[in-house]
């Protein structure tokens, strides 16, 4: 397909929708049906069937034949990204897995051994199942609401918990699961709205998932409609995290779906809020297919941002090239760089993670090849549960080799922005394992712990 120069489109996102090839999707019961995997060697193919035992894997047929470099395997990134590879299992794990299904052990085996390792890969980074989570005048707790910063509150629709396919270092594994009619979308939402109602200084709603974008745009209007109307004029940004752009751009282009979702962008923009598309986008590959680059197009014609943010990781991104082309071509396609992270303790950790030290050169390097307008990035930052915590860098501090720190969101705003120390360690991947450089305790530790135990009492 051509993609249309905004300059020659007329109504500006209301141009000649495009057929969308069938959406289909494989998942682990799948596998052998895929001709590309077919053609695999069965070694790898075991192998693959093994993790995806154990780890979610969805994939769709567009990803399978527009990204992956099928020449290019199992190096290819793209692969990387989307199918399950061997040491994504550790070894002693890997071993259990591959045992019964050798023997073709009953389900019911499988299933507990399945979840016992499950339980091991740490499911729930970063306190998300008890922290953060809202409640009601009446104390009830609201299924679906997160909120740890004071200004924006996280919404998780009950039918955007799954994805167009499933990335394989993705740290919400453990929670694509739901219940997706409308009455529960209804009566969800409401509650949202109530909350929302309640916070004057919530001043962000970020619809999240999951992909939002799954979601019918009926089931997304009934949480984004209601809050352009004036009772809700506290609330003047809606973001929506997606990796639909990259994963499935006919999402944005097809007649009825596809252009209700840009008029809903439209509208939103029309009542004088922000609408910004969060694009999760890992590899400056996944740009290149020009329904993404149209999908990309149309959605800037409609007033909305595109911003674009990402985790560092092993295999697939840890390369300061690929992030300097990255940010570079978002930047020409009108999308606004904005995040790097920090892979987080979960999953397949061991096989993506990536030293902080090593996080930071990557980013670093990536930045000084890129002009301002590509500057915007922060990172690498990892959200952790005090806050999101940037690696400013490595230098030394009164002799002594260290870490310099900084907080760009924080559960108290207070600690936002103000650089701290930590002793250098070049394996070290996450904020737990840092000590502090030159205090016992780092400064925010002490009100922190204290936030804990008020919430554990709660
Ligand atoms: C990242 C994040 C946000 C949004 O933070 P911004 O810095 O405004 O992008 C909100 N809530 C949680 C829990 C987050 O992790
Ligand atoms: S698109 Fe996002 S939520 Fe979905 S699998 Fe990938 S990282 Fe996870």
């Amino acid at each position: 397909m051509t993609v249309t120069p905004m300059a020659e489109r007329l109504a500006p996102w209301n141009c000649a929708p495009l057929t969308a090839p069938a959406f289909e999707v494989y998942t682990a019961r799948d596998l052998d049906r895929i001709p590309q995997i077919q053609a695999l060697d069965p070694e790898r193919r075991f192998a693959m069937k093994v993790v995806a035992t154990v780890l979610p894997f969805r994939v769709n047929r567009y990803v399978t034949e527009h990204l992956i470099d099928w020449d290019n395997i199992p190096d290819d990134p793209l692969f990387q990204l989307l199918y399950p590879q061997p040491g994504m299992l550790r070894p002693d794990h890997f071993e259990r897995v591959a045992s019964l299904l050798r023997r073709d052990a009953p389900q019911a085996e499988v299933a507990s051994v399945v979840a016992e390792i499950r339980h091991e890969l740490n499911p729930h980074p970063a306190g998300q199942l008890k922290l953060n989570i809202p409640r009601d005048e009446t104390g009830q707790p609201i299924n679906g609401l997160q909120h740890k910063y004071r200004e924006t509150v996280l919404l998780f629709p009950s039918q955007g918990q799954t994805c167009h396919s499933y990335c394989t270092f993705c740290f919400r594994w453990a929670q694509f699961i739901g219940d997706k009619s409308l009455r529960i979308a209804s009566a969800e939402a409401a509650r949202m709205h109530g909350y929302l109602r309640a916070h004057p200084e919530v001043t962000d709603v970020l619809i999240t998932g999951g992909d939002p974008l799954v979601m019918k745009t009926a089931h997304l209007k009934a949480y984004i409609e209601p809050l352009l109307s004036p009772e809700f004029a506290h609330i003047r940004s809606i973001r929506i995290g997606t990796k639909a752009l990259t994963f499935w751009p006919y999402r944005f282009l097809t007649e009825g779906e596809g252009q209700a979702l840009l008029d809903l962008f439209a509208q939103v923009v029309a009542s004088g809020k922000q609408l910004a598309l969060m694009a999760h986008l890992n590899h400056w590959r996944e740009l290149e297919p020009a329904p993404t680059q149209e999908a990309i197009a149309r959605v800037r014609a409609t007033g909305a941002m595109i911003r674009a943010q990402a985790p560092l990781l092993a295999h697939i991104n840890d390369d300061s090239d690929v992030w300097a082309k990255l940010w570079q071509r978002e930047v020409e396609l009108g999308i606004v760089p904005y995040y790097m992270f920090v892979e987080r303790d979960t999953g397949a950790h061991h096989y993506f993670k990536v030293p902080l030290a090593r996080a930071w050169r990557i980013y670093r390097d990536a930045l000084q090849r890129v002009s301002g307008l590509a500057r915007t990035v922060r990172g690498p930052s990892m959200s952790a549960a005090p806050g999101k915590v940037e690696v400013l860098g490595v230098s030394r501090v009164a002799g002594q080799r260290v870490f310099v720190l900084r907080f760009l969101q924080g559960r108290n705003p207070a600690w936002v922005d103000r650089p701290f120390f930590a002793r250098f360690d070049p394996r070290a991947t996450w904020l737990d394992e840092l000590q502090p450089a030159f205090e016992p305790r780092f400064f925010w530790q002490d009100e922190f712990d204290a936030m804990l135990g008020r919430e554990a009492a709660a």
